[in-house]
C-alpha cells in the first residue's frame, strides 16, 4: 500500500479528490486542515494569545484530536466532542492560518500525521504533505484552480451548510489564507518538485475526480 499526498491552495477541491481516491482504493482519508482547524477552535474557546508561547504550549498539551465515521462521513473530534460543523465556520476560517503558522503547533501536529502514514494506505490532503509530512509519498498531486471558481465553490458549500457569509468575505479569506500559508517561515505551502500539477479550472467535477483516480491507479499498477 502506498501513501498519496495531495496539496494545494484553499478551496481547490483537495479534500474532495482525496476522499474519492481513498474510497476507490479502500485507503484511509485524512484531512489535515481539520486538525489545524480543531486546534484553532480550542485556542478561540480558551482565549489563547497566539504570541504568548506559554499559553500556546499549555493549550497544545490539553488537546486530543481524532477522526471517526459518523453516518458515513468523516468527522473531526476535539477532546471527544464532534466539532465537524464548528471548525468549518468563518470564525475558525479567519484564524486558522495564523495558528498554523506557529512552529509549536506544527511540531505538535506533524508527528501525529507522519505516524498515521507509517503502514501506508493513506490519502492525506493539506499544504505540506508532499514536502514535509510524507516527503517519500509514492504519489504527490498539487491541485490548483482559478480564484473565481474557488470562491464560487466555497461560497456555495458554506451557504449549503447554513453559514451566513458573503462572496466578498469568502474571497478575502481565501486570499489571506493563501498568502499566509505560502509565505510562512515554517513549512510554507509549495508544490513538491516531484508533485503532479492538476488544474481543475476547466474540468468538470467528474473529470477532475477521474483524472486523480487514474493517476493513483497508474502508480499502483507500476
Ligand atoms: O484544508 P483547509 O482549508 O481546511 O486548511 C485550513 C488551514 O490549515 C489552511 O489554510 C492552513 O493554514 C492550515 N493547514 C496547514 N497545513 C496543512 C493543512 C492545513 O498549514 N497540512
Amino acid at each position: 500500500m502506498i501513501n498519496i499526498a495531495i496539496d494545494g491552495y484553499s478551496a481547490c477541491g483537495k479534500s474532495t479528490l482525496a476522499k474519492a481516491i481513498a474510497s476507490e482504493l479502500d485507503y484511509r482519508f485524512i484531512d489535515t486542515g481539520a486538525m489545524y482547524r480543531a486546534v484553532t477552535l480550542y485556542f478561540i474557546r480558551q482565549g489563547v494569545s497566539l504570541g504568548v508561547a506559554d499559553e500556546v504550549a499549555k493549550s497544545l498539551g490539553e488537546i486530543d484530536i481524532d477522526f471517526a465515521n459518523v453516518e458515513g462521513r468523516n468527522h473531526t473530534f476535539l477532546n471527544g466532542e464532534d466539532v465537524e460543523d464548528e471548525i468549518r465556520g468563518m470564525a475558525v476560517g479567519q484564524m486558522v492560518s495564523p495558528v498554523a503558522a506557529i512552529s509549536a503547533v506544527r511540531r505538535y501536529i506533524v508527528p501525529q500525521q507522519k505516524k498515521m502514514g507509517l503502514k501506508g494506505g493513506v490519502v492525506m490532503d493539506g499544504r505540506d504533505i508532499g514536502t514535509v509530512v510524507f516527503p517519500n509519498a509514492e504519489l504527490k498531486i498539487f491541485v490548483t484552480a482559478d480564484m473565481d471558481i474557488r470562491v464560487k465553490r466555497r461560497l456555495s458549500e458554506l451557504l449549503e451548510q447554513g453559514k451566513q457569509v458573503t462572496e466578498a468575505e469568502v474571497r478575502a479569506n481565501l486570499l489571506e489564507r493563501d498568502h499566509i500559508d505560502s509565505t510562512r517561515a515554517d513549512s510554507p505551502l509549495k508544490q513538491a518538485e516531484d508533485a503532479i500539477l492538476l488544474d481543475n479550472s476547466k474540468l468538470s467535477f467528474q473529470e477532475f475526480i477521474d483524472r486523480g483516480i487514474a493517476l493513483a491507479k497508474e502508480k499502483l499498477n507500476g
